[in-house]
């Protein structure tokens, strides 16, 4: 059985006099005990949503998330803090309190964990800072170190899984590889579960065991990571690919995905990918591919 198991969701955001966006519209997903599982895909496709819906932090409007057996429902915070699920933010400057001495704050999480022998300094330690910055604050370091900090509260609650929304975009190309590495490292190393999104591919690729690439949505392919990379099915996981630059640093090759995120308040009808594919067919603008692991029609399983 998966650790965590995300099941036809959907996740409508409403506020008074417009309509509701259906940030997340039917997404199946699972992670296990061990496994890190990427979630791509480019801004405003429902990454987040679906994050803070797995966390309980969204409500959800229809299907189900199961984490080890049990239904989760959105959750108070101090609730949530014993779910046995973390996150670690995009931005490590927001999520840490700048007026508290870090060791204080990583130790937050040891008493969620209600742990008395590690101590502050022994999670930096694993996340591969100096002990001494325990008596610090967070405004002293790099923008890779404070998301190491954030990454230390993270664990120092013991979760089995771990949710990465995009915690390496704010980062500079040198520690965001690192940081990734780590994540999986502290994750796998814990027996813990890793869901780590980015729309990074190349980052993602080294960490992790799948991948699942999300569109407005849906997750629209999933498989093996090394599969995805050497032999993308999806027209849009294929454009994503192509729209990665080349590692000789020979110039970035051209986005070749053909203009925005349709507004998921008036997805197209049919594949929601339709408009922006090269492969386009009649069936395609009719009716939803509504299957997987590879939601395309020219995909379809027999
Ligand atoms: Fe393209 Fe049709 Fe496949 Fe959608 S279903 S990705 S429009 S080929
Ligand atoms: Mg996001």
């Amino acid at each position: 059985m998966s650790l965590l198991s995300v099941d036809d969701l959907v996740v409508e955001h409403r506020s008074p006099g417009r309509p509701a966006v259906r940030a997340v519209a039917g997404a199946s997903l699972t992670v296990s005990a061990g496994e890190v599982v990427g979630l791509v895909g480019e801004s405003g496709c429902g990454k987040s949503t679906l994050a803070r819906a797995v966390c309980g932090l969204n409500p959800v409007t229809a299907g189900s998330i199961t984490f080890d057996g049990q239904p989760v429902t959105p959750l108070g915070l101090r609730r949530r803090r014993l779910t046995g699920i973390q996150m670690v933010f995009q931005d490590p400057y927001a999520s840490l309190n700048p007026r508290r001495l870090v060791g204080d704050q990583v130790a937050d999480g040891l008493r969620t964990a209600r742990d008395t022998v590690t101590s502050p300094a022994d999670l930096l330690e694993r996340v591969g800072l100096p002990r001494e910055f325990a008596g610090r604050h967070p405004h002293e370091f790099s923008g890779g170190q404070r998301q190491r900090i954030a990454i230390a509260r993270a664990l120092a609650a013991r979760p089995r899984l771990l949710i990465g929304d995009e915690p390496i975009s704010a980062l500079d190309a040198s520690a965001q590889s690192q940081v990734a590495r780590l994540m999986r490292d502290l994750a796998v190393d814990a027996g813990a579960g890793l869901l780590f999104i980015s729309h990074d591919l190349s980052v993602v690729r080294l960490i992790a065991d799948r991948i699942a690439v999300m569109y407005l949505g849906r997750i629209v392919e999933v498989g093996d990571t090394a599969e995805v990379w050497a032999d993308p099915r999806h027209p849009y996981t294929k454009a994503l690919l192509r729209a990665i630059p080349k590692p000789d640093g020979m110039g970035v090759l051209p986005a070749e995905l053909p203009g925005d995120v349709p507004d998921p308040v008036n997805p197209p009808q049919g594949c929601r990918f339709h408009p922006r594919c090269p492969h386009v067919m009649d069936v395609c603008r009719g009716k939803e591919p509504d299957f997987g692991p590879v939601a395309c029609w020219l995909h379809e399983p027999r």
